[in-house]
């Protein structure tokens, strides 16, 4: 008799399993992905892993967040960890970029600089110099993404010159996909933005590195860590 009880309760936890899984699925149909790029390695478009992992992070999320939240710094992209680089980064835009989309992204900056890590200045600095640069770009979703949108891409290239002139730089870029007009939004910029400064996604929904968007236009006290980890501490 006590085995038949087990059996029932795993049948439930099934059932359970199989509604929230499908719900997750619904939540997950809209969301920002990722672009990343290294010296080495050249990937000028999206990044069809990065589309599950955000999957994944949902999926952990879902069942993390009966729990209380986590204070967990967010994560650092791997071409940033190890290496240490300057705070102060240069920043323009594409010529090709909107007026209205030029402020969204200025805003995030503002967003960057009130948390005393980084300081972004507007101008194109020396190629030994952090840079980042800001465009647009249209690309039209089709039924081979499964539904989802991408709204945006953003990510940190690190530059690393060896011998007697060493240095190590980020030549960022953050680029919002103007073809949705939901991704032309102050949570995209500081999102694209915190992929371009080294920022990884979080499973913490508190987090604007958070893979779906959720409106949150305020870094965390997990994001303010993680900068802090790439910009002031031992990454
Ligand atoms: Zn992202």
């Amino acid at each position: 008799m006590k085995h038949r009880g087990i059996v029932w309760v795993a049948m439930l936890v099934m059932v359970l399993y199989l509604l929230i899984g499908k719900n997750y699925q619904e939540a997950t149909k809209k969301f920002a992905s990722d672009f990343k790029q290294q010296v080495t390695q050249v990937i000028s478009n999206i990044n069809p892993q990065k589309i599950i992992k955000n999957y994944q992070i949902n999926t952990e999320t879902s069942k993390a967040t009966t729990k209380s939240a986590s204070k967990t710094a967010t994560p650092i992209e791997s071409v940033v960890q190890g290496h240490s680089l300057a705070n102060v980064y240069y920043y323009q835009f594409a010529t090709t970029i909107p007026s209205h989309v030029k402020k969204v992204f200025e805003q995030a900056v503002r967003e960057y600089n009130r948390t005393g890590i980084v300081k972004l200045v507007a101008g194109k600095g020396t190629q030994k110099q952090n840079q980042i640069f800001f465009s647009i770009y249209n690309k039209k979703m089709t039924t081979s993404n499964q539904g989802t949108i991408e709204l945006g891409h953003g990510g940190p290239e690190v530059i690393q010159q060896t011998g007697v002139n060493a240095y190590t730089v980020n030549h960022a870029k953050a680029s919002l996909n103007v073809r949705y007009a939901e991704s032309v939004q102050l949570s995209m910029a500081v999102h694209e933005l915190g992929h371009a400064l080294g920022l990884d996604h979080s499973s913490n929904r508190n987090s604007v590195m958070y893979p779906v968007d959720q409106g949150k236009t305020r870094l965390s006290s997990g994001d303010l860590e993680g900068l802090k980890a790439i910009y002031q501490g031992n990454n």
